[in-house]
């Protein structure tokens, strides 16, 4: 081998894989195992003691879910990384080390609609709250930092208005009130853009979406820039003794590993939310045509918003991917592969144009799910973003006359006509 660091798309296929020391199996194995046997008692006690790095029990690790691990880090460009069950899950698992009673987040208020209810809502059940504030206002993000205050969230590309978050302003905000910041790139992917160069310290992912891209999992993954310092004081769950693992100090111990092995030893042992084996051989398969996916993803998508925009019955299309986004330079720095395949437009014949619209595609699948090789097609303001009030809607891009979009691989003349036959029909 080079000295040269193998490129994107060479790592989207091998990192974390190597052929099974056990059988040469080339492919990385299903190992659908609850447990691992132990060489003898002295192993049994250096792998609980996390002196040694092995297979105890697949609540905590199982070798193909590490494969995966390995894998995201790497495209991430992260210390490490650890999946768990669903995207929600990585977000739960990510606040959690951070987080305790009275403490608080501060998110942007363009965010997944699911997300927008777990911070509103559930996460209040821990005795944490969210304070929601627009990330393009940079005062109003650094007055909403308090000394409570031990996060900063938000989303690359935003889902589901067709907005880019400045990370790089955002990061510095973080870094100078000594507070993480957590990055979801699940719509992006690390092949369109990796927060951590522009200063995340963490980053999420649904991988149900386009890292499998093929709508069969439901998969989280939490990936760790290893380059926070978790003993600033504010963090006591990583730099102080952890009375549930005997004593130990997981910033001490573990350095630039700290978040990931307390997400491990703590998160998954005590949270449960394990994700199977099954599903991460499936994403591992996905995550191996990464790059050529969101290549077309790109380009259909593109081609899709440049027809709706010249149309006479459309209102308004936003999507970062067309020159008349105000997020298209932006997207130039952030994501410069492309603003992925999810937008929304908006049709001037309102609310009952939206429903009949979805009523008389054929091509376009109406579900609550995006990053499938199939497009997809959902009115937000009825389905995803349901819970929200109007004005939280029309913050997330999801306000009652739009409809979002999640462009597949099809033919794009195809997707264009099924849109077309249509729009001649919800819009008489
Ligand atoms: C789908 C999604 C989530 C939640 O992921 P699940 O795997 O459904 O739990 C979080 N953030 C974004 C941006 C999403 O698209």
């Amino acid at each position: 081998m080079s000295e040269k660091t193998p490129g994107f798309d060479t790592l989207q296929i091998h990192a974390g894989a190597r052929p099974d020391p056990a059988t040469g199996a080339r492919q990385v194995p299903i190992y659908q195992s609850t447990a691992f046997v132990f060489r003898d008692a002295d192993h049994a006690a250096a792998l609980f003691n996390l002196q040694e790095l092995g297979y105890i029990y697949s609540r905590l690790t199982n070798p193909t879910v590490a494969a995966l691990q390995e894998r995201m880090a790497t495209l991430e460009g992260g210390a490490g990384a650890v999946c768990c069950a669903s995207g929600h899950a990585a977000q739960i698992m990510a606040l959690y080390p951070l987080m305790g009673p009275g403490l608080n987040v501060v998110a942007s208020n363009r965010l997944y609609g699911g997300t927008v209810t777990q911070f509103s809502h559930t996460i209040r059940r821990f005795g944490w709250s969210a304070k929601f504030v627009d990330f393009d206002d940079l005062a109003a993000v650094e007055a909403a930092i308090d000394e409570n205050t031990r996060a900063v969230f938000c989303e690359s590309i935003a889902n589901p208005g067709g907005y880019i978050t400045d990370l790089d302003a955002i990061a510095a905000i973080s870094d100078r009130a000594g507070v993480p910041l957590i990055v979801d790139n699940t719509t992006a992917t690390p092949y369109l853009c990796r927060p951590i160069e522009h200063g995340a310290t963490l980053v999420v992912h649904s991988m149900t979406k386009y890292l499998t891209g093929n709508g069969t999992v439901t998969g989280g993954c939490l990936i760790d820039s290893g380059k926070f310092d978790w003993s600033n004081g504010k963090f006591p769950a990583l730099s102080e003794p952890e009375p549930a693992y005997h004593g130990l100090k997981f910033h001490e111990t573990f350095g630039p590993l700290a978040f990931t092995f307390n997400a491990i030893a703590i998160g998954l042992r005590d949270l449960g939310m394990t994700l199977n084996p099954q599903a991460a051989h499936y994403t591992l398969m996905g995550i191996e045509t990464l790059s050529l996916r969101m290549d077309r993803h790109c380009a259909n998508a593109v081609k899709v918003a440049e027809w709706l925009e010249q149309d006479d019955r459309v209102a308004r299309v936003t999507y970062a991917g067309l020159p008349s986004s105000p997020y298209h330079d932006r997207m130039a720095r952030i994501c410069p592969k492309g603003a992925s395949s999810l937008f929304t437009f908006a049709l001037k014949d309102g609310y009952e144009a939206c429903v009949k619209l979805i009523g008389a595609l054929n091509l376009l699948s109406h579900v609550a799910n995006l990053g499938d090789t199939r497009s997809l097609i959902i009115h937000s303001a009825s389905t995803t973003h349901r819970q929200l009030t109007e004005a939280q809607q029309i913050a997330a891009g999801a306000a009652p006359d739009v409809v979002r979009l999640s462009i597949g691989l099809e033919d794009a003349d195809d997707i264009i006509a099924d849109l077309s036959q249509a729009l001649d029909k919800a819009c008489a």
